[in-house]
């Protein structure tokens, strides 16, 4: 008889609900409430969305945020001197630029402006060198995929792990931290020539490429797991991964939905770094 299994949902909503109460402990033991700077440069409808989101959840969990939101066209040094005086307010105990910042903007430059101890996404250059040892805190989605592995009590050792995006933001991240937990990691990226032979060598897919559909049936073999990071907004508005989620959903062991999967991790983590900084 011919019949089909489908993939686990790993279900990043349900990850975050049930460690909430952990987050929402050790914030009510911070001795000062903790005060997040979000600083936005623009009015870009993603980032305006995801910071709603923060912002939203900062206030579930007993944060206080301060968003600060400049025109597109703001110099480059005023910004530097935004995140400098937040550097200096002792009201904030943690920091972040929105990303991305319009082009003419260095984002090395105004990452690095903030003070290391403030850097709740772990972006800065001493942080880097932090996390690529294994020490410190590590960027949000980064963090957020770990603690969906954990949940799932899926290990990382020995396992043949295929990232493919290879940005500072999310793709490098994700691939240090899968490094350190002792996996055998390949990263692949735009010009990987053949991506379909890599990504079917794989025990576990995670992808962060920013385009919808990029991950089929053919890119998967049955066991796998796959882990969604993409989020892209159709024509219709509807949010969806890189993973076409309907074709693989029948072949593998486990799959991330977007929504619903590592987007939630991301903000639980933003806030659990900040809780560890406090
Ligand atoms: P970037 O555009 O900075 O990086 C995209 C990466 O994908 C690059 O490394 C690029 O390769 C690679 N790439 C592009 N095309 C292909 C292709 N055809 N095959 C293989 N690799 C390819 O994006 P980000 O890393 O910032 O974001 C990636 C996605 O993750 C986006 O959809 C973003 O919205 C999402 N995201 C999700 C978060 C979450 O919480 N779920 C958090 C942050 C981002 P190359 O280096 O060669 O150019």
């Amino acid at each position: 008889m011919l019949f089909s299994m489908s993939a686990q949902i790993l279900d990043g909503r349900k990850v975050r609900e049930a460690l909430l109460p952990k987050l929402i402990e050790k914030i009510s033991g911070c001795s000062v409430i903790p005060t997040l700077a979000i600083i936005q440069v623009g009015d870009k409808m993603d980032s305006t969305s995801y910071i709603r989101a923060k912002k939203a959840f900062a206030k579930k969990i007993g944060v206080s945020e301060k968003h600060i939101q400049f025109p597109g066209n703001i110099s480059q040094e005023k910004v530097i001197d935004a995140v400098r005086e937040c550097n200096t307010d002792p009201n904030f105990q943690g920091i972040i630029v929105q990303l991305p910042l319009p082009a003419h903007i260095d984002r090395g430059l105004i990452i690095n402006a903030i003070d290391p101890r403030k850097d709740v996404d772990a972006l800065t250059a001493v942080n880097i060198g932090k996390w690529s040892e294994g020490k410190g805190i590590l960027p949000a989605t980064a963090r957020g995929v770990q603690e969906l592995f954990e949940f799932y009590n899926i290990s990382l050792k020995d396992k043949k792990v295929v990232v493919v995006g290879r940005s500072e933001l999310v793709g490098k991240p994700i691939a240090v931290m899968c490094e350190n937990e002792g996996a055998i990691v390949t990263v692949c990226h735009s010009k990987t020539p053949d991506l379909v032979s890599e990504t079917r060598k794989a025990d576990i897919i995670i992808c962060a490429v920013g385009k919808p559909g990029l991950i089929q049936a053919r890119h998967v073999k049955e066991g796998q797991i796959i882990i969604d990071v993409g989020i892209n907004r159709k024509e219709n508005g509807i949010l969806v991964g890189d993973v076409d989620f309907e074709s693989v959903k029948d072949i593998v062991a486990g799959l991330t939905p977007v929504p619903g999967g590592v987007g939630q991790m991301t903000v639980l983590a933003l806030f659990e770094n900040l809780a560890d900084i406090c």
